[in-house]
């Protein structure tokens, strides 16, 4: 307020009033920090209107100058004290703003991924299907299992080599991640009377090293058929038509002799890889020789259906668990069975 003066006190409190109740006015319209300094400037700056009274002071008597300056002094701090006040105001308004913004109700959500079927899953469930259409149950068991089942029962006595074979996680000296679905056969036959015909899939658990084509957790599939006349043929023939469900109309299967101690006689089973058609040259999935391994299979070792019970003179049957994982390897060219459990949703929904 450039040329403002006063020759008077009383001239002088009307300035203060009047400038006071301008700087409330002020700050009342002022909704932000950045308006609030603009304000401050105007009055309480270095060249604002405060300061312009103040330079005034020389014109009044001198015995008037000390009382002058309380005044302004006075009016400075109350005008100090009103713009802090304004400014914890608008601050709180600020958040309170910011804070209404994040629970904007009527804010469009992102959309929701729903995940999809695991590959794994799908093998499952389509291996699953194949055998109830042709009358076999599915049964889950438990993955902690005692050794009995896992071994004893299965011809597998506690000095047989072929349980080093397994690789297990033991619990303690009798209990174990079950290192196959087998138990799930010996707990089928000791509680029901034959015909038996069942599929059992699941979680199974073996000290591999994990690399590209291992882990120490993976899934099995395991069938069983245990009935009079059942042989080796009717094997092969509900193992053909897997393959030809789970990796395409072409496939066909071999049979190559093997060691079980829960079947006699025993093979493991390959089938043609899908992805070179059994050309072999050069093909990443099968490394050039045309087949792939599934797992292993075999008739029913008398011993077995002697444990639980029933007649190997009257019942004949067989079995066969092959990995899922080995499965969903062939049937979706994946070169990694880690990938299957990254938890990767782009590599998952591809598969889906
Ligand atoms: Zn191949």
């Amino acid at each position: 307020m450039p040329g403002f003066s006063f020759a008077a006190m009383s001239e002088l409190n009307e300035r203060l009033t009047d400038l006071h109740a301008r700087f409330e006015r002020a700050l009342e319209v002022a909704s932000d920090e950045r308006s609030l300094e603009a304000a401050r400037a105007q009055y309480l700056g270095r060249s604002g209107d405060l300061a312009a009274i103040r330079r005034s002071i020389g014109r009044l008597p001198s015995d008037e100058r000390p009382t002058a300056g309380k005044e302004i002094n006075d009016a400075v701090a109350a005008m100090e004290e009103l713009l802090e006040r304004r400014r914890v105001k608008v601050a709180s308004h600020a958040v309170e703003e910011a804070l209404s913004r994040r629970v904007d109700v009527t804010f469009p959500a992102p959309e929701a991924r729903l995940g999809s079927t695991h590959p794994i899953r799908h093998v499952i469930e389509d291996a699953c299907t194949y055998f109830e259409r042709r009358g076999f149950a599915v049964v889950l068991g438990p993955e902690v299992e005692p050794d009995y089942y896992n071994f004893d029962a299965l011809n597998i006595p506690p000095e047989h080599p072929a349980r080093e074979g397994f690789d297990s996680f033991w619990i303690d000296e009798t209990l174990l991640l079950r290192p196959h679905t087998s138990p799930m056969q010996i707990r089928t036959m000791q509680n029901h009377r034959p015909p038996i015909a069942i599929i059992a899939p699941g979680k199974c658990y073996r000290r591999d090293a994990v690399d590209a084509r291992h882990h120490f957790q993976f899934h099995q599939l395991e069938g069983l058929l245990v009935a009079e006349g059942v042989h080796f043929g009717h094997l092969k023939g509900m193992l053909a038509g897997l393959c030809r469900v789970l990796l395409g109309a072409h496939q066909s299967v071999r049979f190559r002799p093997s060691f079980f101690p829960f079947t006699e006689p025993s093979a493991e089973v390959d089938t043609t890889c899908p992805k070179c058609g059994g050309s072999a040259t050069a093909c990443s999935m099968c490394g050039g020789s045309g087949w792939i391994e599934l797992g292993g299979a075999g008739m029913v070792h008398a011993n077995v259906l002697r444990e639980v019970g029933y007649d190997p003179q009257r019942l004949s049957g067989w079995a066969f668990g092959f990995g899922a994982e080995r499965i969903a390897l062939a049937r979706y060219d994946v070169d990694d069975i880690r990938r299957f459990i990254d938890s990767d949703p782009d590599f998952l929904e591809q598969l889906a």
